[in-house]
């Protein structure tokens, strides 16, 4: 037997997730993966390298705790917010049984996750504004242990509809978990579901320090959810999901002092996406610019295949969003500093005169 036969049947049909990383490109200016622009350092103080780590750091569950208005026994760290998407899949859904439920345009873990558990992936395309369609998800729900929300929602950028939300919340009571993915919510902090979890015992959220923490390359990101929940997940998180210098510094970036000088990034993205998005609009090629709640712009563009190659081969790289259903000749543009937006709306206007 082959080596490829040996492997289980989904893993041989799976297509990887296609990270920003992953796609290459030789740039200087990366706006494609929705990281903060420049690096923030640290230094590590924890230097008990010979022991293994606490399997939940306290430091760093309690600060996370007090930051998101939560108990700290409704908080799970694990390794990035993907892990928390795995773990809720391992945690509820059976393999070749059950099902989880997304509605594309959306973020690509949940599906590749679940693909690599062997899960069934149900999808109820989002409505014209990317809105949730109720009464489609509502047909789709038998056998769906678990729904994916992810808001703001990636690539679109807009926030999913509150009133919505609490009637999938409604909807799903005592047959599925609903996860509500809030990578971005920095960007937009008063539209937190965190102060819903006790109205909802199957409501769970996730957060991430990979967006306006600026530690992507850290790897560390948070569960929030009832204590019932949480204890499932501490049931399958590996013994030591978080290295000793990764809890390190996730705990002084939670510091009052590390919150504040994540808030004063935020107000710098927000302005730059002003002017990047102002930028946009004012170029010809450029159909429509959605509005954003995060920190990066879809925009359709005319000729967007064309664009995004002539940018690439300048360096400049951006995430092509044309392959995802009602995505066509759409690119998604992580807001960087100052200059690579200045850069970005050049290179589109040189184009042009082109
Ligand atoms: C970036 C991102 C994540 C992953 O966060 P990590 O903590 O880096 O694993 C999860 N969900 C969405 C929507 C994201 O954009």
């Amino acid at each position: 037997m082959t080596i490829e036969a040996l492997a289980r049947a989904n893993v041989r049909e799976l297509t990887p997730y296609l990270s920003a990383r992953r796609l290459g490109g030789k740039g200087d200016v990366w706006l494609n993966a929705n990281e903060y622009p420049t690096a923030v350092e640290f230094a590590l103080t924890q230097q008990t390298l010979n022991r293994y780590p606490e399997c939940q750091p306290a430091a760093v569950i309690e600060r996370y705790a007090a930051y998101a208005g939560v108990k700290p026994g409704q908080v799970l760290v694990s390794r990035g917010a993907d892990e928390g998407i795995e773990l809720l899949i391992r945690a509820f859904c059976e393999p070749g049984q059950d099902a989880v439920l997304y509605c594309p345009p959306t973020y690509g873990m949940y599906s590749v996750s679940a693909e690599t558990i062997g899960v069934e992936c149900r999808t109820v395309q989002a409505l014209n504004d990317w809105q949730l369609d109720l009464p489609a998800i509502e047909q789709q729900l038998n056998g769906v242990k678990v729904i994916f929300v992810c808001s703001p929602n990636n690539p679109t950028g807009q926030l999913i509809n509150p009133d919505d939300l609490r009637a999938l919340l409604e909807m799903t009571r005592g047959k599925a978990i609903v996860v509500a993915d809030e990578a971005y919510i920095e960007f937009c902090p008063q539209a937190t579901l965190a102060s819903w979890l006790s109205d909802y015992p199957h409501l769970a959220i996730l957060r991430t320090l990979s967006k306006a923490f600026a530690l992507a390359g850290l790897r560390c990101g948070f569960t929030l959810a009832n204590e019932e929940i949480i204890n499932l997940l501490l049931k399958v998180i590996a013994p030591y999901p978080l290295s000793t210098p990764v809890a390190d510094i996730a705990a002084q970036a939670l510091t009052a002092e590390g919150i504040a000088a994540m808030r004063a990034r935020v107000a710098e993205i927000v302005d730059n996406r002003r002017l990047l998005i102002d930028g946009l609009e004012a170029i010809p090629a450029v159909e429509q610019v959605f509005a954003s709640e995060t920190n990066y712009v879809l925009a359709r563009l005319n000729d967007a295949s064309r664009l995004f190659k002539s940018l690439w081969d300048q360096g400049i790289i951006l995430r092509d969003q044309n392959k995802q259903p009602s995505l066509s000749g759409c690119l998604r543009i992580t807001v960087g500093t100052r200059a690579e937006c200045q850069r970005v709306l050049d290179a589109l206007r040189d184009q042009e005169s082109q």
